[in-house]
């Protein structure tokens, strides 16, 4: 089966070169490294340590940052290939997105010394990175965030909880959003959000780990921040002005998300055709009845559209542009087609699907969740109503 049918143009510097190339380094890596093997950290919940080290031995952990920083230079268009290409092969690397694009604010609005102490590291992998926004009275809502920064000489004591946060207990640091003035105190709610790094051992935070299981391996964590010193040097750009950093990680996010979302979709589809071409219960396969095969065709073309949506969004996001609406869009799409796609695959394999030794019900938490998180998809298309056709806000 072809994995991807964009048939884009290619030449130097076109963004399918960009994109073929690191799929051709990620091919080699996955190579290593056994669907077997990721489900085995998958069920132990145990992070994927070999890999991660694997793709900091090919550079492929320095993507996104500029050669002059010590990266292997690229944007977006090529970590969201890398996303894909590891997915398609049912490598599920959560850790990637997450520092991937916690990463982001950091390049752009932090300074040259906090690049060199919390970026530089992660491109190695010696160091990762976890994000934290999500508050439980909040939820979706992250603007009403409690999680309170105040001053303290030059520097911050930060105080509050976080909900979900995944790979806290893997990640050595996590990019905190918090206000530093209160709801009361600003404008607008969208004022006085600020971004911090915060090492997650550092004294007043505690790590309470969620029976949450999505098919990962990281796990997800409630934190609790008690009086946190943060030094100066942990704030990211102005204080109280961390909304733009916020968005340009969330956009990113939802791009990686997407390329997850398409990777797993096409990974399942791949299962799918295969079992299809040869069960034969009547004689012939099964892949031949328009029934399934519509329904595994759909789920291609869907596929293929959310993963146009996410290059062109990515492209726009490396070029300086607003990927706002293609990359809510793509996240959208892609999480909804990945979900069709794992559909598909389960009643391809009939009752078979449901063998966890089959990997096709393995792969269904973790595509659904992607329709939930790290957004919503009834907040992307509240987005879309509001900002892309201008109705008014619907919440
Ligand atoms: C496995 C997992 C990993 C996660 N990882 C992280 C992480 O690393 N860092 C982090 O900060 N967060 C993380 N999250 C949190 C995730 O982003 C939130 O769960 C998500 O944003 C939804 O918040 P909530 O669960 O509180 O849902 P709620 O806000 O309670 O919403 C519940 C449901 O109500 C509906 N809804 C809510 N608001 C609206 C609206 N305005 N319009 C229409 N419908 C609406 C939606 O259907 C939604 O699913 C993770 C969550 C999970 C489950």
């Amino acid at each position: 089966m072809i994995s991807n049918a964009s048939d884009m143009p290619f030449g130097p510097g076109s963004v399918a070169e960009r994109m073929h190339d690191i799929r051709e380094a990620a091919r080699v890596v996955s190579e290593g490294f056994s669907r077997a093997y990721m489900r085995e950290c998958i069920d132990q919940h145990r992070f994927p340590q070999e890999i991660w080290e694997t793709l900091g031995e090919y550079g492929l952990l320095g993507i996104s940052i500029p050669e002059d920083l010590g990266g292997s230079g690229g944007g977006q268009v090529e970590l969201v290939a890398l996303m894909e290409a590891l997915a398609e092969a049912g490598l599920v690397l959560p850790m990637l997105l997450l520092t991937g694009f916690a990463r982001v604010p950091i390049i752009r609005h932090g300074t040259p010394e906090q690049i060199e102490r919390f970026v530089k590291p992660t491109i190695s992998g010696t160091e990762k990175l976890c994000f934290a926004i999500t508050e439980p009275d909040a939820g979706t809502n992250s603007f009403a965030m409690s999680s309170l920064a105040t001053r303290e000489g030059d520097g911050y004591r930060l105080t509050g909880r976080k909900v979900f946060i995944s790979g806290a207990a893997d990640a050595d640091r996590m990019l905190v959003v918090a206000r530093t003035q209160k709801v009361g105190e600003v404008g607008r709610r969208t004022e006085g959000m600020s971004l911090f790094v915060v090492d997650t051992d550092a004294p007043g935070v505690q790590l309470q780990p969620l029976n949450i299981d999505v098919g990962w391996p990281e796990r997800q964590y409630l934190v609790f921040f008690d009086e946190v010193r943060l030094d100066a040097d942990r704030l990211i750009g102005l204080p109280g002005q961390g909304l733009a950093g916020m968005f340009e990680a969330l956009n990113s996010e939802r791009l990686l998300v997407t390329a997850m979302s398409v990777g797993l979709g096409n990974y399942a589809l791949k299962k799918a055709v295969a079992y299809a071409n040869e069960r034969k219960p009547f004689g012939v396969p099964i892949g031949g009845y328009q029934a399934l095969q519509h329904r595994l065709a759909e789920a291609k073309a869907e596929l293929e559209a959310a993963r146009l949506m996410m290059i062109q969004a990515a492209a726009t996001f490396d070029a300086g542009g607003n990927a706002g609406a293609h990359a809510n869009m793509a996240k959208l799409l892609g999480s909804r087609a990945a979900v069709k796609a794992v559909e598909a695959a389960l009643q391809t394999h009939g009752g078979y699907g449901f063998d966890r030794d089959y990997d096709i019900i393995t792969l269904w938490p973790s595509v659904r969740l992607m329709e939930i998180a790290p957004i919503n998809n009834e907040m992307l298309l509240n987005y879309i109503g509001e900002h892309v056709l201008g109705l008014p806000k619907s919440y």
